[in-house]
This record gives structure tokens, C-alpha cells and sequence, in this order.
């Protein structure tokens, strides 16, 4: 069985949120064993925000965010999917402001950084969560069905009416070679029809085309695309990011169908009354 791990030396970074548009620091310090991921908002008291099922919020659209006792993080989901797409178990994240911030959209700049310090291991077994029946949870068209599986299995199967990018399927075993190499440099991306929208919702306001998300017209991609169905492989990255919150292995292999961060987070509290 694996060990758990944290990362040798703390990691800085900085930019801006992509939903609120302000300016962000992020530094992840190595952690104890049996810590998880916890982020810490040095800008309200240094209150600890735990990545847990307990404190997923459904107030964000778009997006995850994280609550305990009324303060919360948002946006967690691609620095989280590079901790736990590399086997980081434990680790602290703070924050000088609510947002982690998007760098270039994807996870690749947190995943490059945490690879550069290095891991260590800490003594203690990871313990898997190991599926044994079926989970499945729906949300209309949007589908997410776990089954029990000896490795960490991702298929995705991303819906759009939209020509540019239609239909994508994609499959993946999930280590940290294929993580770091095949999932995380897929960026996040959006429709031009969306953007009005969701600035009127207070979205996408540090969304820039071509630098941290692709955006999609009718005329295609605004940005080379870094490989074929980049979207629907950007959706697995959503997946375990949102799933690192378990903060063990996941023996499973998640098959979804138009699934987003809000169908994932009822999907990880499945997992949690269950397993
Ligand atoms: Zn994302």
C-alpha cells in the first residue's frame, strides 16, 4: 500500500481569481499525516477552511466552493487536483484572499511546482477507499456512476449541442505519470453565448480569453487547443479535484456523463455515507 505524502519545501504562487478577478497569493506548506488538505485565509484571522464533504457549499455555480463556519474558498478544485493527482495526501494551503488563484487555467503550474520540490513519504499507509457497489447519482441529462474497480479509473463522456465542440469521450487511469503528463495541462473553458451571463452572476470576471481559459465561438476555439478533446479531459481534472476532498485513494472507476462540480459534490457525499 502507498504511503501518504506532502510536498518537502512550502511552493508560492500568485495571480488572480478567474471568478472574482482579484489579485491572489497561494502557498502550500508540507503538512502532518492524517491533515487532508486545508487551506488557511490569512486574510480573516488564519480561520481553517478543511477540504471536506462537510464543508462543500452549493453557492457557487461554475465552480466549488469550500465553507466552515461561514468562510469560505473558492475555486479549489485544479490546486487540489494537482495535490491529489500526484499522491499528496496532506498538505496546507493559505490563501490572502477567498479565490485560489487560475494561473493559466489549468493545473499544470501547480503540478510543475509540486513535482520540482519533490514528495515525501510520512510513514503512514494511504488507505484506499475501496467502491464495492455501485454509486450512482443523476441530475437531470448529467450522470456520474462509480463502480468498484482495483485502480483509480476516470471516464468521461462531455454533451454539447454545440458544433465546435460536440461529443468527447475520454478514459484514464489515474497515476501521477498520467496526471502530471495526459490530464493536467487541459484548461477550463467557456462558451462567448455564456460570458454575459455569468458576469451578470458575478463569474468570470478574471476569465481571460487565450491566457487562463479557452473560449468558444461558433468560429471555433479563441486559442490553440493543447490536444484533442482538451474540454472533456479538462472535466476529468474538475473530477478529482472535486474527489480530493475525500483525502484518500479511491479504488473506483467514475464514469460521467455531462457531470459538474455541483453532480460531483453529491456524488464524493455519496461516497462518504457509504464508504
Ligand atoms: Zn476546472
Amino acid at each position: 500500500m502507498a504511503q501518504q505524502k506532502t510536498i518537502k519545501s512550502p511552493i508560492h504562487f500568485s495571480g488572480i481569481g478567474i471568478h472574482s478577478g482579484n489579485p491572489v497569493s497561494a502557498t502550500i506548506f508540507p503538512a502532518p499525516a492524517n491533515t487532508g488538505f486545508v487551506f488557511v485565509r490569512l486574510d480573516q484571522n488564519n480561520a481553517k477552511i478543511p477540504a471536506s464533504p462537510d464543508n462543500l457549499s452549493e453557492n457557487l455555480l461554475r465552480a466549488t466552493r469550500l465553507c466552515a463556519n461561514g468562510v469560505t474558498v473558492d475555486t479549489p478544485e485544479h490546486i487540489l487536483a494537482a495535490l491529489y493527482g500526484l499522491g499528496v495526501s496532506n498538505a496546507i494551503i493559505e490563501l490572502d484572499a477567498p479565490e485560489v488563484p487560475i494561473l493559466d487555467g489549468s493545473a499544470a503550474p501547480f503540478c510543475q511546482e509540486l513535482l520540482k520540490v519533490g514528495l515525501e513519504e510520512q510513514g503512514l499507509n494511504a488507505i484506499p477507499i475501496q467502491i464495492t457497489d455501485p454509486i450512482i447519482v443523476e441530475d437531470g441529462p448529467a450522470q456520474i456512476v462509480i463502480l468498484p474497480c482495483e485502480t483509480f479509473k476516470i471516464t468521461y463522456i462531455l454533451e454539447y449541442d454545440d458544433a465546435v465542440v460536440g461529443q468527447q469521450t475520454v478514459h484514464f487511469t489515474i497515476t501521477p505519470d498520467t496526471f502530471a503528463d495526459a490530464i493536467s495541462p487541459a484548461r477550463t473553458f467557456g462558451f462567448t453565448h455564456e460570458i454575459d451571463a455569468l458576469r451578470k452572476a458575478g463569474l468570470a470576471k478574471g476569465g481571460r480569453p487565450g491566457e487562463n481559459a479557452i473560449l468558444i465561438s461558433e468560429h471555433g476555439y479563441d486559442t490553440p487547443i493543447r490536444f484533442e478533446n482538451e474540454c472533456a479531459t479538462h472535466k476529468v481534472l474538475d473530477i478529482i479535484g472535486d474527489f480530493a476532498i475525500l483525502a484518500r485513494p479511491l479504488n473506483g472507476h467514475i464514469m460521467a456523463i455531462r457531470s459538474g462540480h455541483a453532480l460531483n459534490a453529491k456524488a464524493v457525499q455519496a461516497i462518504q455515507e457509504r464508504c
